[in-house]
């Protein structure tokens, strides 16, 4: 299921349905729109054996779906153990040269293209100018601009984009599996990137945890809490959904604190630290960082320097205006 970027979809069914499919794509736009399932999915329409592809119910569709299809190679730009490096693209060469297992074609997917190292980047290129045949190359990237022109210039570009608010907010429903009031909430938030949306559905995605965080605080590990915030300063909605994240957690310890009970971010530990640290007016205090600290960053406010204010802020020093 592709959400929003109907000229994408319209493109991948044309080319695996009988137009001219070509031998390299790049899907470009930003981290959270969905790139990957994109490519996977243009992979499966491609590979698919039943009449409307994909068709979801054919052997091929089921080997995708399973992980399994032995015609599909995915490798990653990025240094993890899938990386494109020289060696790989050596083998991947070898490979292509083979006659599809299943079908009439085989599929590469390679992702971040744009953080690929010079030597691997160039070994690949032979294999965009001279593809056998049965080969597809799907590439993504982050942002077109930093991917090589060589690379670029061999593959037919295709820009993907945030849906609508509210596309955006029925994907959120179904893919976080929560209440169309928070899908809303969270999808006038995320500006139509359905990634960043779950990334504030769920806090435990967050590259950092809210609940460490509030750990560190009760207990004044303020190089700790500093270099959390210097981790998420790279993403702004990010770091926002991690400070709405906080938010949630001291306003339930300052409910708890005041004989209330109902929990809005249901994390009890978080809670109990910050109620065995703080009183019920200092976690007061603390909201109202928290709460200048959202508007701030609203207003466009260096980050590195909020988060050295929030930091010295939540810890002691008291709130100024
Ligand atoms: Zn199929």
């Amino acid at each position: 299921m592709i959400y929003g970027n109907a000229s994408v979809v319209e493109l991948i069914d044309r080319a695996a349905n009988g137009d001219r499919l070509c031998h390299a794509y790049l899907f470009y736009g930003e981290k959270g729109l969905g790139k990957k399932a994109i490519a996977a999915y243009f992979a499966k329409a491609i590979l698919c054996g039943g009449k409307k592809r994909p068709c979801g119910v054919c052997p091929s569709c089921k080997k995708i779906e399973a992980g399994a299809h032995p015609d599909i190679t995915c490798l990653s730009g990025t240094a993890d153990k899938n990386e494109l490096t020289v060696a790989n693209v050596r083998k991947l060469k070898a490979d292509a040269a083979v006659y599809p297992n299943d079908g009439d074609k085989k599929v590469y997917i390679i992702s971040d293209c744009q953080k690929m190292q010079a030597p691997a980047a160039n070994a690949l290129l032979k294999l965009l100018e001279e593809p056998p045949e049965h080969l597809v190359i799907l590439l993504t990237a982050d942002d077109r601009g930093h991917v090589l022109p060589t690379i670029l210039s061999r593959c037919i570009p295709v820009g993907i984009f945030p849906v609508g608010e509210d596309e955006c907010a029925r994907a959120l429903e179904v893919l976080g599996g929560v209440s169309s009031e928070v899908s809303r909430k969270a999808s006038a938030a995320c500006g139509g990137n359905i990634g960043k949306g779950l990334a504030l559905l769920a806090p435990e995605c967050l590259p950092v945890s809210p609940d460490d965080f509030c750990l560190m605080l009760s207990k004044h590990q303020e190089y700790g809490m500093l270099a959390s915030l210097n981790k998420l300063s790279n993403d702004k909605q990010v770091y926002r959904a991690f400070l709405e994240a906080l938010f949630e957690r001291f306003r339930d310890a300052a409910v708890l604190k005041s004989g209330g009970k109902r929990l809005l971010a249901g994390s009890k530990d978080a809670a109990a630290a910050l109620i065995g640290s703080f009183t019920t007016k200092q976690l007061l205090e603390k909201i109202r960082v928290l709460s200048r600290a959202m508007k701030d960053l609203d207003a466009n406010a260096n980050v590195p320097v909020l988060s050295a204010w929030i930091t010295s802020s939540l810890v002691g020093a008291p709130v100024k205006n």
